[in-house]
Protein backbone atom coordinates (compact mmCIF):
# COMPACT_ATOMS: atom_id res chain seq x y z
CA UNK A 1 0.00 0.00 0.00
CA UNK A 2 2.77 2.66 1.26
CA UNK A 3 4.80 1.81 -2.37
CA UNK A 4 1.23 2.65 -4.57
CA UNK A 5 0.49 5.83 -2.68
CA UNK A 6 4.06 7.10 -3.07
CA UNK A 7 3.92 6.26 -7.42
CA UNK A 8 0.09 7.89 -7.62
CA UNK A 9 0.99 11.22 -8.57
CA UNK A 10 3.69 10.18 -10.83
CA UNK A 11 1.30 7.88 -12.64
CA UNK A 12 -1.41 10.51 -12.48
CA UNK A 13 0.99 13.02 -14.01
CA UNK A 14 1.56 10.54 -16.73
CA UNK A 15 -2.14 9.66 -17.65
CA UNK A 16 -2.93 13.33 -18.25
CA UNK A 17 -0.26 14.06 -20.66
CA UNK A 18 -2.22 13.77 -24.00
CA UNK A 19 0.59 13.19 -26.43
CA UNK A 20 4.03 13.40 -25.33
CA UNK A 21 7.28 14.52 -28.24
CA UNK A 22 9.71 11.74 -28.93
CA UNK A 23 12.49 13.73 -27.72
CA UNK A 24 10.78 14.01 -24.50
CA UNK A 25 9.91 10.40 -24.35
CA UNK A 26 11.82 8.15 -26.26
CA UNK A 27 15.73 7.29 -25.37
CA UNK A 28 18.25 6.06 -27.28
CA UNK A 29 19.78 2.72 -26.30
CA UNK A 30 21.02 -0.51 -27.22
CA UNK A 31 17.55 -1.61 -29.35
CA UNK A 32 17.90 -2.55 -32.92
CA UNK A 33 14.89 -1.41 -34.59
CA UNK A 34 12.86 1.19 -35.27
CA UNK A 35 9.05 0.93 -35.96
CA UNK A 36 6.48 3.66 -37.47
CA UNK A 37 3.19 3.47 -35.43
CA UNK A 38 1.02 4.83 -37.62
CA UNK A 39 -2.33 5.34 -35.11
CA UNK A 40 -2.45 6.51 -31.33
CA UNK A 41 -1.21 4.07 -29.09
CA UNK A 42 -0.94 3.45 -25.27
CA UNK A 43 2.29 1.83 -23.36
CA UNK A 44 1.20 -0.77 -20.76
CA UNK A 45 3.19 -1.62 -17.63
CA UNK A 46 3.33 -5.12 -18.41
CA UNK A 47 2.18 -7.17 -21.70
CA UNK A 48 -1.27 -7.58 -20.83
CA UNK A 49 -4.26 -4.65 -21.81
CA UNK A 50 -5.45 -5.64 -18.14
CA UNK A 51 -1.95 -3.79 -16.78
CA UNK A 52 -1.88 -0.68 -15.54
CA UNK A 53 -1.84 1.90 -19.06
CA UNK A 54 0.96 4.27 -18.51
CA UNK A 55 0.56 6.64 -21.08
CA UNK A 56 -1.30 7.18 -24.97
CA UNK A 57 0.88 8.61 -28.15
CA UNK A 58 0.57 10.44 -31.08
CA UNK A 59 1.51 8.63 -34.02
CA UNK A 60 5.83 8.61 -34.40
CA UNK A 61 9.00 6.52 -35.09
CA UNK A 62 9.34 4.25 -32.23
CA UNK A 63 12.28 2.54 -31.03
CA UNK A 64 11.74 -1.40 -30.51
CA UNK A 65 14.07 -3.40 -27.89
CA UNK A 66 12.06 -7.15 -27.62
CA UNK A 67 8.94 -8.21 -29.11
CA UNK A 68 7.18 -11.43 -27.51
CA UNK A 69 5.42 -14.18 -29.20
CA UNK A 70 1.99 -12.23 -28.51
CA UNK A 71 2.21 -9.13 -30.38
CA UNK A 72 3.66 -7.10 -27.05
CA UNK A 73 6.53 -4.65 -28.16
CA UNK A 74 9.04 -3.27 -25.72
CA UNK A 75 9.95 -0.12 -26.12
CA UNK A 76 12.30 2.15 -23.59
CA UNK A 77 11.13 5.97 -22.52
CA UNK A 78 12.83 7.93 -20.09
CA UNK A 79 10.28 6.82 -17.50
CA UNK A 80 11.67 3.13 -18.01
CA UNK A 81 10.29 0.31 -20.70
CA UNK A 82 6.58 -0.14 -21.20
CA UNK A 83 5.01 -2.42 -23.47
CA UNK A 84 3.07 -1.71 -26.72
CA UNK A 85 0.04 -3.89 -28.66
CA UNK A 86 1.11 -3.93 -31.87
CA UNK A 87 -0.75 -7.28 -32.83
CA UNK A 88 1.19 -7.35 -36.42
CA UNK A 89 4.13 -8.72 -37.61
CA UNK A 90 3.87 -8.85 -41.51
CA UNK A 91 6.99 -8.89 -43.49
CA UNK A 92 7.58 -5.17 -43.96
CA UNK A 93 6.22 -3.96 -40.63
CA UNK A 94 8.81 -1.03 -40.06
CA UNK A 95 9.87 -0.78 -43.32
CA UNK A 96 9.42 2.54 -45.04
CA UNK A 97 9.35 2.52 -49.29
CA UNK A 98 9.64 5.84 -50.80
CA UNK A 99 7.96 5.65 -54.49
CA UNK A 100 8.67 8.27 -56.64
CA UNK A 101 6.32 8.21 -60.08
CA UNK A 102 8.70 9.97 -62.56
CA UNK A 103 7.89 13.03 -64.05
CA UNK A 104 4.52 15.16 -63.81
CA UNK A 105 1.84 16.54 -65.61
CA UNK A 106 3.68 19.37 -67.25
CA UNK A 107 6.81 17.74 -67.08
CA UNK A 108 5.69 14.59 -69.19
CA UNK A 109 7.10 12.16 -71.72
CA UNK A 110 3.80 10.74 -74.24
CA UNK A 111 4.23 8.31 -77.29
CA UNK A 112 1.60 7.09 -79.41
CA UNK A 113 -1.00 8.07 -76.72
CA UNK A 114 0.86 6.80 -73.53
CA UNK A 115 1.70 9.01 -70.85
CA UNK A 116 4.84 7.91 -68.59
CA UNK A 117 4.11 10.30 -65.43
CA UNK A 118 -0.24 9.19 -65.83
CA UNK A 119 1.19 5.46 -66.18
CA UNK A 120 4.08 5.70 -63.43
CA UNK A 121 1.72 7.45 -61.09
CA UNK A 122 -0.94 4.27 -61.76
CA UNK A 123 1.62 1.91 -60.88
CA UNK A 124 2.50 3.47 -57.66
CA UNK A 125 -0.90 3.88 -56.35
CA UNK A 126 -1.65 0.56 -56.73
CA UNK A 127 1.87 -0.23 -55.16
CA UNK A 128 0.95 1.66 -52.12
CA UNK A 129 -1.84 -0.58 -50.70
CA UNK A 130 -0.13 -3.85 -51.55
CA UNK A 131 3.02 -3.05 -49.42
CA UNK A 132 0.95 -0.98 -46.57
CA UNK A 133 -1.40 -4.44 -46.31
CA UNK A 134 2.54 -5.89 -45.62
CA UNK A 135 2.95 -3.82 -43.02
CA UNK A 136 5.36 -1.21 -44.44
CA UNK A 137 4.62 2.99 -44.38
CA UNK A 138 4.84 3.79 -47.87
CA UNK A 139 5.67 7.65 -48.75
CA UNK A 140 4.82 8.87 -52.05
CA UNK A 141 6.80 12.22 -53.82
CA UNK A 142 3.63 12.82 -55.28
CA UNK A 143 0.29 11.56 -54.93
CA UNK A 144 -1.07 13.50 -57.62
CA UNK A 145 -0.42 13.84 -61.81
CA UNK A 146 0.82 17.09 -60.14
CA UNK A 147 4.72 18.04 -61.52
CA UNK A 148 6.61 18.07 -58.31
CA UNK A 149 10.12 19.85 -59.04
CA UNK A 150 12.49 17.14 -59.76
CA UNK A 151 15.23 18.60 -56.94
CA UNK A 152 12.57 18.58 -54.41
CA UNK A 153 12.14 14.63 -54.74
CA UNK A 154 15.53 13.86 -53.27
CA UNK A 155 15.02 16.82 -51.01
CA UNK A 156 11.99 15.07 -49.21
CA UNK A 157 13.93 11.83 -49.43
CA UNK A 158 16.16 13.24 -47.26
CA UNK A 159 13.74 15.08 -44.90
CA UNK A 160 11.96 11.65 -44.32
CA UNK A 161 15.20 10.15 -43.13
CA UNK A 162 16.47 12.65 -40.96
CA UNK A 163 12.86 12.86 -39.68
CA UNK A 164 13.46 9.27 -38.62
CA UNK A 165 16.60 9.99 -37.25
CA UNK A 166 15.78 12.90 -35.15
CA UNK A 167 13.30 10.21 -33.48
CA UNK A 168 15.60 7.47 -32.96
CA UNK A 169 17.88 10.17 -31.60
CA UNK A 170 18.88 11.31 -27.43
CA UNK A 171 21.41 14.15 -28.18
CA UNK A 172 20.23 17.55 -27.93
CA UNK A 173 23.45 18.60 -30.04
CA UNK A 174 22.69 15.92 -32.51
CA UNK A 175 19.23 16.79 -32.94
CA UNK A 176 19.94 20.24 -32.94
CA UNK A 177 21.65 19.12 -36.40
CA UNK A 178 19.24 17.30 -37.77
CA UNK A 179 16.54 20.19 -37.18
CA UNK A 180 19.04 22.46 -39.07
CA UNK A 181 19.76 19.76 -41.93
CA UNK A 182 15.71 19.21 -42.32
CA UNK A 183 15.62 23.22 -42.41
CA UNK A 184 17.78 23.03 -45.22
CA UNK A 185 15.82 20.44 -46.80
CA UNK A 186 12.44 22.20 -46.42
CA UNK A 187 13.75 25.22 -47.97
CA UNK A 188 15.28 23.40 -51.13
CA UNK A 189 11.52 21.75 -51.18
CA UNK A 190 9.65 25.27 -50.68
CA UNK A 191 11.74 26.32 -53.66
CA UNK A 192 14.11 24.12 -55.35
CA UNK A 193 14.85 26.54 -58.51
CA UNK A 194 16.80 28.94 -56.00
CA UNK A 195 17.87 26.34 -53.10
CA UNK A 196 18.81 23.24 -55.18
CA UNK A 197 21.48 25.11 -57.33
CA UNK A 198 23.19 25.90 -53.93
CA UNK A 199 23.20 22.60 -52.16
CA UNK A 200 22.99 20.08 -54.99
CA UNK A 201 24.45 19.39 -58.28
CA UNK A 202 21.79 21.33 -60.12
CA UNK A 203 22.01 22.03 -62.99
CA UNK A 204 24.33 18.74 -63.08
CA UNK A 205 27.76 19.60 -63.61
CA UNK A 206 28.69 18.12 -66.70
CA UNK A 207 32.54 19.31 -66.34
CA UNK A 208 33.04 17.31 -63.19
CA UNK A 209 34.31 19.62 -60.94
CA UNK A 210 31.69 20.25 -58.37
CA UNK A 211 32.36 18.71 -54.97
CA UNK A 212 29.12 18.08 -52.74
CA UNK A 213 27.89 20.65 -50.63
CA UNK A 214 29.51 20.03 -46.37
CA UNK A 215 25.40 20.14 -45.53
CA UNK A 216 24.15 17.34 -48.00
CA UNK A 217 28.04 15.69 -47.22
CA UNK A 218 26.81 15.56 -43.77
CA UNK A 219 23.49 14.27 -44.61
CA UNK A 220 24.90 11.26 -46.45
CA UNK A 221 27.11 10.53 -43.81
CA UNK A 222 24.61 10.54 -41.15
CA UNK A 223 22.14 8.46 -43.43
CA UNK A 224 24.61 5.61 -43.06
CA UNK A 225 23.14 4.34 -40.10
CA UNK A 226 21.08 0.76 -40.08
CA UNK A 227 17.93 2.81 -38.93
CA UNK A 228 18.15 4.25 -42.49
CA UNK A 229 19.94 1.74 -44.78
CA UNK A 230 18.46 -1.37 -43.11
CA UNK A 231 14.63 0.26 -42.94
CA UNK A 232 14.34 2.61 -45.88
CA UNK A 233 14.16 1.88 -49.70
CA UNK A 234 13.61 4.82 -52.23
CA UNK A 235 12.42 3.61 -55.98
CA UNK A 236 12.26 5.92 -58.76
CA UNK A 237 9.50 4.39 -61.42
CA UNK A 238 10.48 4.99 -65.23
CA UNK A 239 9.36 3.81 -68.69
CA UNK A 240 12.14 3.74 -71.29
CA UNK A 241 12.24 5.33 -74.95
CA UNK A 242 14.99 4.91 -77.43
CA UNK A 243 16.24 7.97 -78.99
CA UNK A 244 15.38 9.58 -82.22
CA UNK A 245 14.66 7.94 -84.31
CA UNK A 246 12.62 5.28 -82.64
CA UNK A 247 14.12 1.87 -82.84
CA UNK A 248 10.70 0.06 -81.61
CA UNK A 249 12.29 -3.16 -81.61
CA UNK A 250 14.37 -2.55 -78.29
CA UNK A 251 12.64 -3.67 -75.30
CA UNK A 252 12.77 -4.76 -71.53
CA UNK A 253 13.86 -3.15 -68.05
CA UNK A 254 16.14 -1.90 -66.58
CA UNK A 255 17.75 -0.15 -63.61
CA UNK A 256 20.19 2.01 -62.44
CA UNK A 257 21.69 2.30 -59.55
CA UNK A 258 24.56 4.80 -57.84
CA UNK A 259 28.60 3.69 -57.86
CA UNK A 260 31.44 5.59 -56.44
CA UNK A 261 33.51 4.75 -59.44
CA UNK A 262 32.12 6.24 -62.22
CA UNK A 263 33.75 10.09 -63.41
CA UNK A 264 30.76 11.54 -63.25
CA UNK A 265 30.32 10.88 -59.43
CA UNK A 266 34.13 10.85 -58.31
CA UNK A 267 34.59 14.01 -57.67
CA UNK A 268 31.32 14.95 -56.90
CA UNK A 269 30.89 12.11 -54.37
CA UNK A 270 32.43 8.87 -53.64
CA UNK A 271 31.32 7.62 -50.74
CA UNK A 272 28.21 6.10 -51.51
CA UNK A 273 27.15 3.08 -49.08
CA UNK A 274 24.52 1.39 -50.32
CA UNK A 275 25.50 -0.30 -53.72
CA UNK A 276 25.20 -3.53 -52.93
CA UNK A 277 22.01 -3.26 -51.19
CA UNK A 278 20.78 -1.65 -54.50
CA UNK A 279 22.20 -3.96 -56.66
CA UNK A 280 20.18 -6.95 -54.65
CA UNK A 281 16.87 -4.96 -55.21
CA UNK A 282 17.46 -4.56 -58.34
CA UNK A 283 18.42 -7.88 -59.47
CA UNK A 284 15.44 -9.38 -57.02
CA UNK A 285 13.13 -6.84 -59.08
CA UNK A 286 14.40 -7.26 -62.75
CA UNK A 287 13.43 -11.41 -62.43
CA UNK A 288 9.99 -10.84 -61.43
CA UNK A 289 9.42 -8.00 -64.11
CA UNK A 290 10.51 -10.37 -66.86
CA UNK A 291 8.20 -13.51 -65.31
CA UNK A 292 5.66 -10.64 -66.23
CA UNK A 293 7.06 -10.44 -69.35
CA UNK A 294 9.11 -7.35 -69.71
CA UNK A 295 12.51 -8.74 -70.58
CA UNK A 296 15.97 -8.22 -68.03
CA UNK A 297 17.96 -6.17 -69.44
CA UNK A 298 20.61 -4.70 -66.90
CA UNK A 299 21.62 -3.27 -63.70
CA UNK A 300 24.00 0.08 -64.84
CA UNK A 301 25.94 2.48 -62.62
CA UNK A 302 24.55 6.01 -63.08
CA UNK A 303 25.47 9.44 -61.93
CA UNK A 304 23.51 11.84 -63.82
CA UNK A 305 19.96 10.63 -62.02
CA UNK A 306 19.15 12.61 -59.36
CA UNK A 307 17.16 10.30 -57.74
CA UNK A 308 19.68 8.16 -57.31
CA UNK A 309 22.50 10.59 -56.72
CA UNK A 310 21.05 13.50 -54.39
CA UNK A 311 21.02 11.59 -50.96
CA UNK A 312 22.61 8.36 -49.61
CA UNK A 313 19.85 5.75 -48.73
CA UNK A 314 19.07 2.01 -51.20
CA UNK A 315 17.88 3.03 -54.29
CA UNK A 316 16.88 2.05 -57.37
CA UNK A 317 15.40 3.81 -60.40
CA UNK A 318 13.78 1.47 -62.69
CA UNK A 319 12.92 1.81 -66.53
CA UNK A 320 9.92 -0.44 -66.34
CA UNK A 321 10.09 -1.51 -70.44
CA UNK A 322 10.06 1.20 -73.18
CA UNK A 323 7.25 2.47 -73.91
CA UNK A 324 8.59 2.93 -77.69
CA UNK A 325 8.59 -0.88 -77.91
CA UNK A 326 4.78 -1.77 -79.03
CA UNK A 327 4.51 -5.17 -76.76
CA UNK A 328 5.61 -3.26 -73.52
CA UNK A 329 4.03 -0.47 -74.28
CA UNK A 330 0.74 -2.54 -74.77
CA UNK A 331 1.53 -4.41 -71.07
CA UNK A 332 1.79 -0.96 -69.65
CA UNK A 333 -1.25 0.96 -71.15
CA UNK A 334 -3.26 -2.31 -69.17
CA UNK A 335 -4.65 -1.69 -66.07
CA UNK A 336 -4.77 -5.55 -65.24
CA UNK A 337 -1.10 -5.82 -66.07
CA UNK A 338 0.30 -2.73 -63.85
CA UNK A 339 -1.47 -4.26 -60.78
CA UNK A 340 0.44 -7.05 -61.68
CA UNK A 341 3.45 -5.24 -61.64
CA UNK A 342 2.55 -3.66 -58.52
CA UNK A 343 2.32 -7.10 -56.94
CA UNK A 344 6.00 -7.86 -58.39
CA UNK A 345 7.37 -5.05 -56.72
CA UNK A 346 5.78 -5.87 -53.49
CA UNK A 347 7.38 -9.17 -53.68
CA UNK A 348 10.95 -7.86 -54.76
CA UNK A 349 10.50 -5.58 -51.65
CA UNK A 350 10.07 -8.38 -49.45
CA UNK A 351 12.15 -10.61 -50.92
CA UNK A 352 14.87 -7.53 -50.47
CA UNK A 353 13.85 -6.85 -46.84
CA UNK A 354 14.60 -10.86 -45.86
CA UNK A 355 17.86 -10.51 -47.98
CA UNK A 356 19.69 -7.59 -46.40
CA UNK A 357 20.98 -8.26 -42.96
CA UNK A 358 24.14 -5.97 -43.27
ZN1 LIG B 1 11.32 8.84 -67.22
Amino acid sequence: MKIRKKLMPFILVLAFVPALSPIMVFAKDYGDSIYHIPWRFSVYEYPDKAARRIATFAPQYIRITYTNEYGWAKIPTVHGEYWVYLNLAPPLWGRTVILDAGHGLGADITFMNYSEQATMLRLALKAKPLLEELGATVLLTRGAPENVPLHTRPALINKWTLQALRAASDCEEEIAEIDRLIHIMEKIIANPEYYASIYMSAPFDWTRRRAIHPDLRRIFYLQNNPIIYQNFLAISLHTNATSRPVNTGVNGADVYIISNTTHYSINYFNNYTNFERSRTFADLLLDKIDALGISRRQISTHNAFVLIREHNIPAALVENGFHTNPSDRAKLMCNIFLQSLAAAYARAIVDYFNQIRY
